[in-house]
């Protein structure tokens, strides 16, 4: 009997949120409004610096960071090859190619040193996810680009709060890119945020989200093409109450990560991804267990198990990209070629460790899980 039920993730509204949307549906401004801009400023309060402009999606920051960086057929932008699909799919729709790099089994990220093995004379620029919070090491990886003249996109979908040697994750590269999707640490419904140190940028990637139009002494005009991939004001107010209370969304995930992390690592074998060095601050997206060896092949066995006593896991990320279909067919890379990828996408498990697991679930959830786990060792063992 399950004495409890706990989802991945559950998005973190109140009343009051609910009270302020109601107040925006009250009006009629829906779109381009005051919401809106409130969110941004409340949004480079929070990270500490830099311009942002909030937009539909994670993919929509994504794809209009690649254009503001001007790549088209041709260009080589280096990619993960563990990571979501919106993080290449952004890319192929410039017409530039990906060239994927495997990841580290200790972070999930790219090192310094698969990104310099992966450089070529085509090479444009490189895309870096901040894998479930836990932040590249962008102090090492930025004298990289700067020194080619590359440009650096940071995905960092799952990585609001996360930090480099005190600086925000966005803020090291050209563009920062955000998800408000409802299990990411905020949600706006649907929705996304491009931070960048650039106002120029910033100026350009404002212009695309709607249509290009500039507004101008002459009055309107279009100088560029450009997209609707607009937020609207009722997202936008979900946004900046969760933001005001972000804070403590990170302390409880960063103590759920520390109590659940323990209580795994007690499991003979088990490895848990996180930071590797002093300065580099994980947002805690969610904890994502590397299985012992053994069990490695009874992933998705263990995680019905482990729904089978009311707790909600996931994968991430299910497949990695250069093994999908599409992307298989036309770049042709063997399958499980990027080895570390592979063993993360068929062995790993990840677990919820959001504000809405509370004191007594995450006991229940440390407990259970570590009990499952050691279970089936044993019963492996008898074999
Ligand atoms: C969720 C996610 C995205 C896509 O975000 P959307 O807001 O749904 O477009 C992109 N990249 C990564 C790493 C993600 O986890």
């Amino acid at each position: 009997m399950n004495t409890r039920s706990i989802p991945f993730g559950r998005p973190d509204l109140n009343n009051q949120d609910r009270e302020r949307v109601n107040e925006v549906l009250k009006g009629h401004i829906l779109t381009h409004g005051p919401q809106g801009q409130e969110f941004e400023n409340k949004f480079v309060d929070f990270v500490g610096g830099g311009h942002s402009v909030a937009l539909s999606s994670c993919f929509a920051a994504l794809h209009l960071g690649y254009r503001a960086v001007n790549i088209g057929p041709g260009d080589e932008v280096i990619v993960p090859s563990q990571t979501h699909v919106a993080t290449v799919h952004a890319l192929e729709m410039t017409g530039a190619s990906p060239v994927f790099v495997d990841c580290e089994l200790e972070t999930g990220n790219l090192s310094p040193s698969s990104i310099l093995q992966a450089i070529t004379e085509k090479t444009k620029g490189i895309c870096l996810v901040h894998f479930a919070g836990i932040p590249c090491d962008m102090a090492k990886i930025m004298p990289i680009a700067d020194e080619r003249g590359l440009f650096v996109i940071e995905d960092a979908a799952t990585a609001l709060g996360a930090k480099v040697d005190g600086v925000h994750v966005g803020l090291w590269g050209d563009a920062g890119c955000f998800s408000f999707y409802p299990v990411k640490h905020i949600t706006t419904g649907e929705g996304g945020m491009l931070l960048t140190r650039h106002e120029g940028t910033a100026d350009q990637v404002g212009k695309m989200r709607a249509f290009g139009i500039e507004r101008t002494k002459r009055g309107y005009d279009v100088t560029s093409l450009g997209f609707n991939f607009r937020m609207s004001e009722f997202q936008a107010t979900l946004g900046k109450g969760q933001l005001d209370r972000f804070t403590e969304n990170l302390t409880g995930r960063a103590h759920n990560f520390d109590v659940l992390k323990r209580a795994l690592l007690e499991v003979e074998g088990m490895k848990v991804l996180d930071v590797t060095r002093e300065g580099l601050e994980s947002s805690h997206y969610c904890l994502v267990a590397l299985l012992p060896e053994e069990l490695r092949s009874r992933r998705d066995h263990l995680r019905k198990k482990i729904l089978e006593r009311g707790i909600e896991t996931s994968v991430y990320y299910p497949r990695p990209i250069p093994d999908l279909s599409y992307y298989q067919e036309k770049y042709d890379t063997p399958v499980g070629q990027y080895q570390n990828a592979s063993v993360i996408s068929d062995g790993a498990i990840a677990f919820p460790v959001g504000p809405h697991v509370g004191a007594e679930d995450l006991e229940y959830l440390s407990q259970n899980a570590q009990e499952t786990l050691i279970q089936e060792q044993q019963i492996m063992e008898m074999k």
